[in-house]
Formats: C-alpha cells, sequence, structure tokens
C-alpha cells in the first residue's frame, strides 16, 4: 500500500512545526558532525520525511526540486548505512548507485557525499562521460560504496566487465523526469535489470509526468512518496519582474539591468547556446566578467567557469536550460531569462535557481513581443500576474513564438530519438568513440519542444542576434 505524505513548499518552514531536527533522526554521530560543519541546524521537510523512510528500508517516490535538501535526504541515509559496515566493498563492484542526467548534477552529487561523509569511510567514485575512462577504471577496481553516474558511461563500465552490478541494496534516479527527456529510459531499465530484485529503490523526479509515474510503478515496491514544492507554485520568495522590449532592444536592456543593479551572482538564461555564446560576448565586450557553459563546452571548460562562478570570480553565468541543471551555488541572487523558455514550468526551474535554502532572490524576464505567448502560459501556470515594465516602442509586431505546453507528450519517432540522444551525449558528454560531441542544434530541456522548434524553423527567426 502507498503511503502519501504532502509536505508544505519548503519555503514555508517557518511556518510549520518542526516535527524532528538531524538527531531524533537517528542519524550516525560521524554524519551528525558533518552537517553541523555544513552549518545545517534543522532538516528540510523532505529530509525530516525521506530520511526516516529510507532508514527503515522503504522505497521512496519523491517529487522535488533542487533546492529542496533532496540530496542530503537520499546520500545521508546511504551514508548512516555503509558508514556502519566494517567490511570494505569487493573490487569492481559498489552497494549503491545514484544515476543522474547531467555531469554537473553527478559532480555536485559526489561533493556532496564528500563532505557529509568526511568523518567516514565510505568510498564514492564518479562516472561520467566526457572525460577519460582510465582513472574511472582504475578507481573502479577497488570497489566502492557509492558510484555516482551518469547512464551512458556506466553502462560502458558495465559492458566492460570493469563494474558489476550484483552486490548493489540501494538505487537513486535522480531527476529522473530529466533522464526521460534525455531519452534515458531504456538505459535505466537495462541497467536495473542487472541489479539485484531485492534492493531499495528511490526516485525523484521534479515533475511528474506519465512516464515517471509507470517508472515508480514498474520500478517501486510500495513507495513512501513525498511531493514538495509543485511545480506549479513558484518559491513564494522571489520578485518576479518582466521587462517588456522589443527583441532588437534586449542586448541593452541587459547591459543597464546589470549595470544598474548590485547583483551578487546572475544566472543569465538562452533558448540556445548560441544565444548563450553571443550573450556572454556582448557582456565582456561591455566589460562585464562573464562565463558561458552549454552542452557544447568541454567538461574542463565548464568545470572552469563553475569554479569561477562559484568562487565570486564571475559574477554572471550565462546558460542553457540543460547545461544549468544541477548547478548547485548558494547566493545567486538573480536569475535573469534574456529569452523566455517553451515551455512554462522550465520557468519555475530556472528561477528557483535563487531564493535557495529559504533566501530571496530577484527573478528578471525579458520579453520580446514574439514571447507575448510564451508569458501567459507562465502567468497561467503559476497562477501569477508579473510585474510588468512596458518599454517597447509602439506599433512594433513580430511573429509569435509558438505558445509554450503546460507537460509536453509526445509519441517518440526514431528521427526524434536520435535527436534525443545527441542531446542526451552533449549533457552527459557521452559518445560512441569517448570523444567530446560536438553539436550546432538547440539544447532542448524537454522533449516536447522538438515540434516546437521544428515549427519555428519554418519561420524567419526574430530573435536577437
Ligand atoms: P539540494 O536540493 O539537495 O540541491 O540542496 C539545496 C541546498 O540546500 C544546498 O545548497 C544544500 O547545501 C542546502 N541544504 C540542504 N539541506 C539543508 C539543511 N537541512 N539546512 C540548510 N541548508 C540545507
Amino acid at each position: 500500500m502507498t503511503r502519501t505524505w504532502i509536505v508544505p513548499n519548503w519555503v514555508m518552514i517557518d511556518e510549520r512545526p518542526l516535527l524532528k531536527n538531524f538527531t531524533t533522526l537517528g542519524l550516525a554521530e560521524p554524519l551528525l558532525r558533518a552537517i553541523a560543519a555544513e552549518g545545517y541546524t534543522t532538516p528540510t521537510p523532505i529530509q525530516q520525511e525521506v530520511i526516516p523512510a529510507l532508514l527503515a528500508d522503504e522505497d521512496v517516490l519523491g517529487i522535488a526540486q533542487t533546492g529542496t535538501g533532496k540530496t542530503a535526504a537520499f546520500v545521508l541515509p546511504l551514508l548512516h548505512r555503509f558508514s556502519e559496515l566494517a567490511a570494505r566493498p569487493q573490487g569492481g563492484t559498489c552497494r549503491a548507485l545514484i544515476l543522474t542526467p547531467t555531469r554537473e548534477l553527478a559532480s555536485q552529487i559526489a561533493a556532496n557525499i564528500k563532505a557529509y561523509g568526511q568523518f567516514t569511510k565510505v568510498t564514492t567514485v564518479e562516472i561520467v562521460g566526457g572525460v577519460k575512462p582510465g582513472p574511472q577504471i582504475r578507481a573502479l577496481k577497488n570497489g566502492a560504496d557509492i558510484v555516482v553516474a551518469t547512464p551512458g558511461r556506466l553502462e560502458d563500465h558495465v559492458r566492460t566487465g570493469v563494474l558489476k552490478l550484483n552486490d548493489i541494496s540501494a538505487i537513486v534516479l535522480d531527476e529522473a523526469d530529466q533522464m526521460l527527456d534525455l531519452g534515458f529510459a531504456p538505459s535505466i531499465r537495462r541497467i536495473i535489470s542487472k541489479l539485484p530484485r531485492s534492493r531499495q529503490t528511490i526516485l525523484l523526479s521534479a515533475t511528474m509526468p506519465k512516464q515517471i509515474h509507470k517508472l515508480a510503478t514498474d520500478l517501486l515496491t510500495n513507495p513512501v512518496e513525498i511531493s514538495v514544492t509543485p511545480v506549479s507554485r513558484p518559491i513564494e520568495r522571489i520578485d518576479q519582474t518582466v521587462l517588456a522590449i522589443d527583441s532588437a532592444a534586449k542586448r541593452d536592456a541587459l547591459i543597464r539591468y546589470v549595470s544598474g543593479t548590485k547583483i551578487d551572482r546572475a544566472i543569465v538564461f538562452t533558448r540556445t547556446k548560441r544565444g548563450a555564446d553571443k550573450v556572454k560576448k556582448f557582456l565582456v565586450n561591455a566589460g562585464y566578467e562573464a562565463e558561458a557553459i552549454h552542452g557544447n563546452k568541454s567538461q574542463a571548460q565548464r568545470e572552469r567557469a563553475l569554479n569561477a562562478f562559484r568562487k565570486g570570480d564571475t559574477r554572471l553565468l550565462i546558460a542553457t536550460d540543460i547545461a544549468a541543471r544541477g548547478i548547485d551555488v548558494d547566493d545567486i541572487s538573480h536569475v535573469i531569462n534574456y529569452d523566455l523558455p517553451e515551455v512554462a514550468e522550465v520557468y519555475v526551474h530556472r528561477i528557483g535557481r535563487t531564493a535557495r535554502a529559504g533566501k530571496s532572490g530577484i527573478a528578471m524576464s525579458l520579453c520580446a513581443p514574439a514571447e507575448d505567448g510564451l508569458l501567459k502560459a507562465i502567468e497561467k501556470l503559476t497562477k501569477t500576474q508579473i510585474k510588468t515594465d512596458d518599454q517597447r516602442t509602439e506599433g512594433h509586431t513580430e511573429a509569435p513564438v509558438q505558445k509554450a505546453t503546460s507537460q509536453p507528450q509526445r509519441k517518440p519517432n526514431a528521427k526524434r530519438k536520435r535527436r534525443v540522444r545527441r542531446q542526451a551525449d552533449n549533457a552527459t558528454g557521452n559518445t560512441a568513440n569517448g570523444k567530446q560531441q560536438r553539436s550546432r542544434g538547440p539544447e532542448l530541456p524537454t522533449a516536447g519542444l522538438d515540434r516546437i522548434m521544428k515549427k519555428r524553423a519554418k519561420r524567419p527567426d526574430t530573435r536577437p542576434r
């Protein structure tokens, strides 16, 4: 039987009675020390619900976005379990597997495991594409308690016999909706078919489309279901504004905004990889430090850009949606939408990069006339009317951008599958020959955008250059 808790949005933590602290959750002492060292005093709602369920060996289905504390929610119980084992894992095996859609998210989770497990002997290996396999092969030879991986490269190591999955007692599918969007469903099912039947399965997803529901039904046994931060409600602490502007004026408007605003750290979202490079270029030409990350950048370039952003050397990070998933940087004061996303839910994910861990944040969106339909869809989804400053010149008209759909669903065909696979390779850096792949196509956050992009390709491009 499925048990369901509906946990209120985590920004409402102040208004909700705090039932548990980390000590009463029953976590081992070395973990409590690490949690204190991280400065966490109170478990977030998802942690309050998921940690006891996982410690009790239950399967968990969690609907939660990044920013809710979901990583610690599944990592701490794994660390707790493995820190109490005296025996080391066998060579070429692991005890838990965490699958993620992107390299960035994998690195982020591995970094969190190291931080939370710093006073334990639990070992972690990160397996992602876009880097040489040699060091991964050497690390896997010793075995690991936890492997954090993107599906493509993990399958490579399983295929060559470098990693055996028969000792796994827990699997986590993180950001499952994005893994499906990237075409990883067959890969996930192949991987799961190689795991022992008796295991714990944890599935976390920001949204709950039909395919995720089906995957959960197939893979989980009597799961505890937990839902935080429904995607249709953006975090209340974000101050959202729209600047209605002609598309040709976007560039100057962004420069004006950046020069006239006190920004600690901002992510500027663009719809395409080329767009990200262009925005970076004109910001740098205008005298600002800016870095761009997207699927065409090598792993080393992405890491350099992210480190500069994390350290505060660069205050402006220009990103496409896929590249931005998994960026866990605190203190992002602003999210700027240079282009509005074509799928309304993506807007909620974007602005959720700010106002994390209970802080407030600012989201500013530039909206050209062609994007009015997208803005309407966002307002409808979020049930808010966003404050709009209209600076358009009168009489300006543009062909509208295809209206965003709420939950794009489309039957895959072979051509689309190939394209989605290419996008997945860009995100994970995984290619058949192990080399970094370079694609010039648009980087799309969700599967249904294909159709929109195809339609748009037939019309003259009205977006700013
Ligand atoms: P996540 O949703 O896992 O990406 O976590 C979002 C952010 O919240 C990260 O920066 C974590 O370090 C932080 N965080 C996680 N748990 C807590 C907690 N209990 N108290 C304060 N911050 C937390």
